[in-house]
């Protein structure tokens, strides 16, 4: 595999793992980077230490004591900048999501556009961090609401996002005038090395602190971030399983959380809907990044009417989907990210057959050239299940669609809202009931609904995250900034007298 792309980003055979400002000599063990297309070794890190995360994260400290104080609009001008930068080295960033994630080329270049959407947005949004002004109930008075810089945000990436979910947090964080300290997915280093060159690049001596990095273990480095009385905000992607350690860890010393975990997304397919744009949005739902996002399409809830009909028409389409080296024009399905993902795919297969489920298509390891026997192929696979079959109400990370029967739209609703995940949901309806009753308060308890679209692949303008188990949090567009920034109501007396609030009489007055 062509490796010499990465020099321009800045990558070498040995890397460092803690970003201070610039890169550090670190003594942590070495991480070897394999692709997850053939197993190959791409590069090593030398991991960060418990100590070189204290010195990140009081550069970053230092840096944020700063750069608070600068005008929002002059942090919007530097993440515009940064946001140049995304848009030159596109090509070369996609390429790397693609090589070290496993992503196909498409898929690797929309994550890297999403890095650039996401500083746009930011750079609108800090002429926009606005407060409000209030009515106070006292004479020559007024009250306003003023949001100011929080601290450090400490962020925590899953490797399934490995440049677009630091750009979602770190964009708007640094127009927000915070400072940020990233703790990537020890699957997926490089690409945080690769995000933080670039930036940095921008950034300058000055401010290169701003983006603090140590790539370490969870343990001794994960855990010094959700101990570290400096990073008042820990936004945390990943699994339900990491968000159950991060959530209490981090409200033990009182500081915020915003989580965003594990989603089990269904489709409600009514019998009224059109099912050639069904089939559409079902595949790239369900298989596109081979089942590895957190808004992949794992349950299918089909009227029953044309249920049979649908599944055939799934199962030509899943055929057709080539899998393989993710490189190559026309792939569509590339590998999962390691072997273990691969176990994981085999077991609830297993499971999903002891349990009643029938498998229409793929359910097996994918044959492929011996050049890429090194990595974790599956075929894509779709289950026919019945209602409620207990294997559905997990998240396994890997193209897996569990295709059941409903009767009507509360069954599928009821359906839909029982599992514990409350990512992304879609209802695919010809009537406008249907989806507006989808949409309403007793509807889908999901923080994505759609209707007419899939599950996956969310714009950067709306709030994104979800409810129950998948964490409550919200990133991206929206007003999510607040969860950035810290609110101050301040009331200011402009009169000579002091009356008091609720007309409290105290002493003479
Ligand atoms: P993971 O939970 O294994 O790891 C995610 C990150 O958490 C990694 O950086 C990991 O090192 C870190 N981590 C794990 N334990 C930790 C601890 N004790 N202390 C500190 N850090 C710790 O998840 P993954 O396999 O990388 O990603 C897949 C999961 O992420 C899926 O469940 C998927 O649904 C979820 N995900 C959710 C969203 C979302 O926005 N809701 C987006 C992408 C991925």
């Amino acid at each position: 595999m062509k490796l010499d792309f990465l020099k321009e980003l800045g990558i070498h055979k040995d890397n460092s793992g803690a970003f201070t400002g610039t890169w550090q000599k670190t003594e942590g063990g070495a991480l070897t980077v394999r692709s997850p297309i053939d197993g190959s070794t791409i590069a090593t890190v030398q991991m960060a230490t418990a100590a070189d995360y204290a010195a990140a994260s009081k550069a970053a400290h230092e840096a944020f004591l700063r750069w608070r104080n600068l005008p929002a609009p002059q942090r919007g001008e530097f993440v515009r900048r940064i946001g140049n930068a995304f848009r030159e080295k596109k090509e070369l960033l996609g390429k790397l999501v693609t090589l070290e994630a496993g992503k196909i080329v498409q898929e690797g270049l929309g994550e890297a556009q999403e890095c650039i959407d996401i500083a746009d947005f930011a750079v609108g949004l800090s002429r926009q961090l606005y407060g409000l002004t209030i009515a106070s109930e006292r004479p020559n008075h007024h009250m306003r609401e003023t949001w100011h810089p929080l601290g450090t945000v400490g962020i925590i990436t899953a490797f399934n996002f490995p440049i677009a979910v630091w750009a979602w947090n770190s964009m708007l964080a640094l127009v927000c005038g915070d400072s940020c300290l990233w703790k990537p997915s020890l699957k997926t280093p490089l690409c945080a090395i690769a995000m933080t060159n670039i930036a940095a690049e921008v950034l300058g001596k000055e401010w290169a602190p701003l983006i603090a990095c140590v790539i370490g273990p969870d343990a001794a480095v994960g855990g010094a971030m959700l101990d570290d009385p400096h990073v008042p905000l820990v936004s945390a992607t990943g699994s339900t399983r990491m968000g159950r350690i991060v959530g209490p860890r981090v409200a033990q010393r009182f500081g915020r959380s915003l989580l965003e975990l594990g989603g089990n997304n269904a489709i409600l397919v009514m019998d009224d809907a059109d099912l050639s744009l069904a089939v559409r949005g079902i595949v790239f739902g369900a298989v596109g990044t081979a089942g590895q996002r957190c808004t992949t399409t794992r349950r299918l809830l089909v009227h029953e009417k044309v249920i049979d009909q649908l599944t055939e028409r799934l199962a030509t389409a899943f055929k057709q989907c080539k899998i393989g080296d993710p490189f190559e024009q026309g792939t569509l399905v590339g590998p999962l990210i390691d072997e273990a993902s691969a176990k994981a795919f085999d077991h609830a297969i297993q499971k999903a057959k002891d349990q009643g489920g029938k498998v229409v298509c793929g359910g097996t390891r994918a044959k492929t050239s011996a050049q890429l026997s090194g990595g974790a192929y599956v075929e894509p696979a779709i289950v026919r299940a019945p209602l409620g079959v207990p294997v559905s109400f997990e998240e396994t990370f890997a193209p897996i669609l569990y295709v059941m029967p409903i009767q009507n739209l509360d069954q599928a609703i009821e359906a839909n809202n029982a599992v514990p995940q409350g990512l992304s949901s879609s209802i695919l309806t010809g009537s406008l009931r249907a989806a507006e009753r989808f949409l309403s308060t007793s509807g889908s308890d999901c923080g994505i609904a759609n209707v007419n679209i899939g599950t996956s692949g969310a714009e950067i303008g709306g709030a994104f995250g979800g409810e129950k188990e998948t964490g409550g949090g919200r990133e991206s567009g929206s007003d999510s900034w607040k969860a950035y920034m810290r609110r101050q109501t301040s009331t200011v007396n402009y009169g000579n007298t002091l009356p008091l609030a609720q007309g409290i009489k105290f002493g003479d007055d």
